[in-house]
């Protein structure tokens, strides 16, 4: 088994005397702020005036511009969203850069050269393996997301304690942590959201929905049937994997599971997956992303209005707002992000 690092392997007093500036304040920045606080890092976060600026001032942080945050902080994570940070690194964090520590939660713009660190800096990245309302929701409940840690540029000799320190800080080492690459948590970040947590289940809950509503089947039955019993499911396969989730489980839909698992994901399916894969190893998928936000995003935009109108969307709404236990986290991390 690959090494884990836990609580235990981190110095806990790395990060005293040091000033990490968290910069973004959105699902990662705002879950990365709060639980360094918490942990009694001295946390400042970096932002332009806005939405998040007075939520993270509400929350009680010290609140800079990106350049101010910058230039005063040892440590600076950035934590925008991906398209938009080239721009906002090349204006306002590059030009103060002297030997501060450069840290990230996703490799896709040092790997793919769109941001090119300074030579003086040691560059890493910490990568909790969830959305960021969960690395603060888990850390406030003593538990933690796992992450992953790379170093790309070791300077001060320094970085893999700084990467364990911050993974410990934000609770993540209470689950674990794996050693990677920019490379390896690249292309396997993107190919995770795009073949299955993401892309692969959308397409799979809507293809059985319309399956069953084209039929003639109520569309309420198969919301609940497609979309809300999901996570249940998939609890128990967080809980146990795939044999805890099919122990409890009918025989019938186990059997069910065995023979019409593989007619659905077929080895077609596992082809095109191959195909993503390498599109997304020699930047084609980068590539096209870019260049979408570089024109305004008009495929995005038109894809997104059009899948807001799907009938499982509306169906679904009427039916979560009967159910508002299943809402209440949701709300909150709305508000938030
Ligand atoms: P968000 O979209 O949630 O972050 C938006 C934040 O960036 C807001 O606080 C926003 O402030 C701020 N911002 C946007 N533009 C600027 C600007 N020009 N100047 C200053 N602040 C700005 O990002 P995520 O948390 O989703 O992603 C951050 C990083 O974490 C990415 O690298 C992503 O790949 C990675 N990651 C994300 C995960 C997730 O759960 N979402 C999971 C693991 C990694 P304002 O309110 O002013 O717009
Ligand atoms: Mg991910
Ligand atoms: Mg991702």
């Amino acid at each position: 088994m690959a090494k884990m690092y836990y609580n235990g392997d981190a110095n806990p007093n790395y990060l005293e005397g040091k000033k990490v500036a968290v910069i973004g304040y959105g699902s990662q920045g705002h879950a990365h702020a709060l639980n360094m606080r918490d942990s009694g890092v001295n946390v400042i976060v970096g932002l332009r005036k806005g939405k998040s600026w007075d939520k993270a001032a509400e929350d009680g942080l010290e609140v800079y511009t990106v350049a101010e945050a910058t230039a005063q902080a040892d440590v600076v994570m950035i934590l925008l969203p991906d398209e938009l940070q080239p721009k906002v690194y090349k204006e306002e964090i590059e030009p103060n850069l002297t030997n501060q520590a450069l840290m990230f939660a996703h490799g896709f713009n040092v790997h793919f050269h769109q941001i090119v660190p300074p030579q003086s800096c040691d560059v890493l990245l910490v990568a909790p393996k969830g959305p960021g309302h969960l690395v603060r929701r888990t850390y406030e409940e003593d538990a933690g997301v796992p992450a992953l840690f790379a170093i790309y540029q070791d300077v001060t000799g320094e970085a893999k304690e700084l990467a364990l320190a911050y993974a410990r800080a934000i609770g993540a080492l209470r689950a674990g942590a794996l050693e990677t690459t920019f490379k390896e948590e690249t292309e396997t970040d993107l190919f995770g959201e795009q073949a299955v947590l993401c892309g692969g289940t959308t397409a799979l809950v809507k293809a059985g929905f319309e399956t069953l509503v084209e039929a003639g089947y109520q569309p309420e039955l198969a919301y609940f049937e497609t979309l809300h019993e999901l996570k249940l499911i998939v609890d128990l396969m967080y809980e146990g994997g795939l044999a805890g989730m099919r122990y409890s489980i009918s025989d019938t839909a186990q059997w069910g599971d065995f023979v019409t698992g593989p007619r659905i994901v077929t080895d077609e399916v596992k082809k095109e997956m191959k195909a993503v894969l390498k599109d997304i190893q020699d930047g084609q998928f980068a590539k096209g992303w870019i260049l979408e936000n570089q024109a305004n995003r008009p495929v995005f935009n038109a894809i997104n209005a059009s899948e807001k109108e799907h009938l499982i969307e509306k169906v679904g709404e009427e039916l979560r707002a009967m159910m508002p236990f299943v809402n209440k986290n949701r709300k909150k991390e709305v508000v938030t992000k």
